[in-house]
């Protein structure tokens, strides 16, 4: 068994996104645009107090985006008139494929929104599929009670469960793990998949290097990882099957090639958007 070692940490950077709202961002900077297969991971943090701060309408294509919400309600709109609300612990996983274009805008007046936005690449063969939603409510994913740890499990398996979130390509691993007791808790993530570990409030160590909270921890390769912390430690493991292709990237629009970029903008302005679902 080989032990996964911390290869780089990343702390977040505080922006505004969308409208007016604020989000701490990791993947996705400048310096870090993507980890093959991952594109973005926001942690999106707008208080009570907001007024018309979110998301207005704006397209995806290409790739996956996946919420999961922490506290506060997200309303969920698209073109095709498909509609929700992402409440606490509850996880949207949207393959946008070929095209759609959506809102997500806090419900006001509730508590302090807070969640993860990720972006998961596609590969080639999948970018131009029909998109599809996964909406999932906490009460549909497990909760994994370890010796030093409880894991909330929406993607991948732990201890022989498997999350609800099914037929993804990367195979994607995504848990949400409470250290229960002073100590360590030791992990598995497939060989070869990338994987990343994000403190919520909460700081910690791998293999005697201190993870400091609203940072991103990129590990090495290997069968598992172990992390120690005092009870009441939270954190996000990530990991997925790396892709491998080419990234084409223009804003919200994620491709192969230039030339595929240069189609969905025509797209785009042609209104091919609005009919791709
Ligand atoms: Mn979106």
């Amino acid at each position: 068994m080989i032990e996964r070692k911390i290869k780089k940490l990343v702390q977040a950077q505080t922006m505004s996104e969308g409208n007016g709202a604020t989000v701490h961002r990791s993947i996705g900077l400048r310096h870090l645009m993507d980890i093959d297969p991952f594109l973005l991971l926001d942690e999106m943090d707008i208080p009570d107090s907001a007024v018309n701060v979110g998301f207005p309408d704006h397209p995806h294509r290409g790739f996956e985006t996946v919420t999961y919400m922490l506290s506060g309600h997200m309303q969920h709109k698209d073109k095709s008139g498909n509609a929700g609300d992402i409440g606490p612990g509850d996880v949207q996983w949207m393959t946008a494929g070929r095209g759609i274009i959506h809102s997500e805008m806090p419900i006001t007046g509730g508590a302090h929104l807070r969640g993860f936005q990720l972006w998961v690449n596609l590969p080639a063969e999948k970018k131009m599929i029909a998109p599809r939603y996964q909406d999932i409510t906490k009460d549909r994913i497990p909760t994994i009670e370890g010796d030093t740890y409880t894991a909330t499990l929406i993607a991948g398996s732990l201890n022989g469960t498997t999350g609800p979130v099914s037929e993804i390509a990367i195979a994607p691993l995504y848990m949400d793990v409470t250290l229960t007791e002073n100590g360590e808790a030791t992990l598995p993530i497939p060989l070869g998949h990338t994987a990343v570990i994000y403190g919520i409030d909460s700081e910690f160590t791998i293999n005697n290097t201190l993870v400091p909270s609203r940072t991103l921890a990129i590990l090495t390769d290997g069968n598992n990882v172990t992390i120690s912390g005092e009870a009441g430690t939270r954190f996000l493991l990530i990991a997925g099957a790396p892709i491998r292709e080419p990234i084409a990237r223009y804003g919200p629009f994620v491709m192969n090639t230039r030339e595929e970029i240069m189609q969905t903008l025509d797209d785009w302005n042609k209104g091919v958007f609005h009919n791709a679902s």
